[in-house]
C-alpha cells in the first residue's frame, strides 16, 4: 500500500494545504492518530468553515484555532462524531459564537448540530458526502474545485479501524466505492498529509479489504477460530494497540460474513458454512 509518511507538522501554525484551506494539526499523536487530528480553516467570504475542530485533550488547540481564524469562524464542521474530532466542538462553538454542522443523526447521543447535514446538502460551497462505515455518520465534503475533505473515511497514512458496532464493513467498502466512482483529484484527510490522484490508493483500500475478508474466510473453512486467533493468524501487528484495532477490523469482516450467511457464530469461535454448489436443472 501506498501510505504517505510526513514530518511531524510544527505545532501551534495553519500552514495552507489547498487555494484559500490552512491545516492546523492538534496535540494529539499517537498510533491510531498519527502526528494528530488536522483541523481545517476553510476561507469563506462571511469568515472562517473549521472543520473537525479536534479533540477535548488539548486546550491550546483551540486557541490556535482562534488566533489563526482572528475569531471570524462562520461555521464549524464535523466529519463524525469520534472524540478526537467532535471533542473541542462545544467549547470552540460557544467562544466563536458559530454554529455546528453535521449529520443529522450524530452517533454522540447528546450532541445536537445546529444544522443537520443530509447527503448531498451544500453549505458554503461544500457538499456533504455521506460515507457510513468507519462511523455511522460520516461525511465528507467536497469543495466545487474537485478538492474532497475525507475525514477518516479515507485517511492518507493509514487504512482506517472499522469497528462494530458503529463501523460496518458493508457500509465502508460502499463508501469506498462511492469515492472510487465519484474519482476527484485531491483529498485532505482528517489525519496525515494532503494526496493528489487517490483513485489508485483508494481502489488498493478496496481491494486489501476483498481480500482480507477472502483470507478469513478461507482460514474458516480449514478449522473453526475465535476472533483473535483469526486477526493473529492474518495480521502480524506487534503493537497490542494495533492488534486490538486489527481485531475489531476482523470482526467487522466477520459480521458481513455472518449477515451474508457465509458464516456462523457459536460463542467466541466462528465456522464457515459450506459454499452452496448451485447445479443446473
Ligand atoms: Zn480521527
Amino acid at each position: 500500500m501506498a501510505f504517505m509518511k510526513e514530518p511531524e507538522p510544527e505545532r501551534g501554525v495553519a500552514h495552507e494545504v489547498a487555494d484559500g484551506v490552512l491545516r492546523l494539526v492538534a496535540r494529539n499523536p499517537g498510533i491510531m492518530t498519527y502526528h494528530g487530528t488536522n483541523t481545517y480553516l476553510i476561507e469563506d467570504k462571511g469568515g472562517f468553515l473549521v472543520l473537525d475542530p479536534g479533540p477535548a485533550t488539548d486546550p491550546q488547540h483551540i486557541d490556535d484555532i482562534l488566533q489563526a481564524t482572528g475569531g471570524r469562524i462562520a461555521a464549524v464542521l464535523l466529519s463524525h462524531g469520534h472524540t478526537d474530532h467532535i471533542g473541542a466542538l462545544d467549547e470552540l462553538c460557544a467562544r466563536a459564537d458559530a454554529p455546528s454542522y453535521a449529520y443529522r443523526t450524530p452517533i454522540v447521543e447528546d450532541f445536537v448540530p445546529s444544522v443537520k447535514l443530509d447527503d448531498g446538502d451544500t453549505v458554503f460551497g461544500l457538499t456533504a458526502i455521506f460515507t457510513p462505515g468507519h462511523a455511522a455518520d460520516h461525511l465528507c465534503f467536497a469543495r466545487g474545485d474537485g478538492l474532497v475533505f475525507t475525514g477518516d473515511h479515507i485517511m492518507t497514512w493509514s487504512s482506517s479501524v472499522v469497528s462494530p458496532p458503529g463501523g460496518n464493513m458493508e457500509q465502508f467498502v460502499a463508501s469506498l466505492k462511492l469515492m472510487i466512482d465519484r474519482n476527484d483529484p485531491s483529498y485532505l484527510p482528517g489525519h496525515g498529509p494532503r494526496m493528489d490522484n487517490p483513485r489508485d490508493y483508494v481502489r488498493d483500500l478496496m481491494q486489501r479489504r476483498i481480500d482480507r475478508e477472502e483470507a478469513i474466510y478461507r482460514a474458516l473453512q480449514r478449522r473453526p477460530l475465535s476472533p483473535s486467533q483469526l486477526s493473529r493468524t492474518l495480521y502480524s501487528k506487534t503493537d497490542p494497540l494495533l492488534q486490538m484495532a486489527a481485531e475489531r477490523n476482523v470482526l467487522s469482516h466477520l459480521a458481513k460474513l455472518e449477515r451474508e450467511g457465509r458464516v456462523v457464530q457459536r460463542d467466541d469461535v466462528w465456522t464457515a458454512v459450506p459454499e452452496r454448489h448451485v447445479s443446473a436443472v
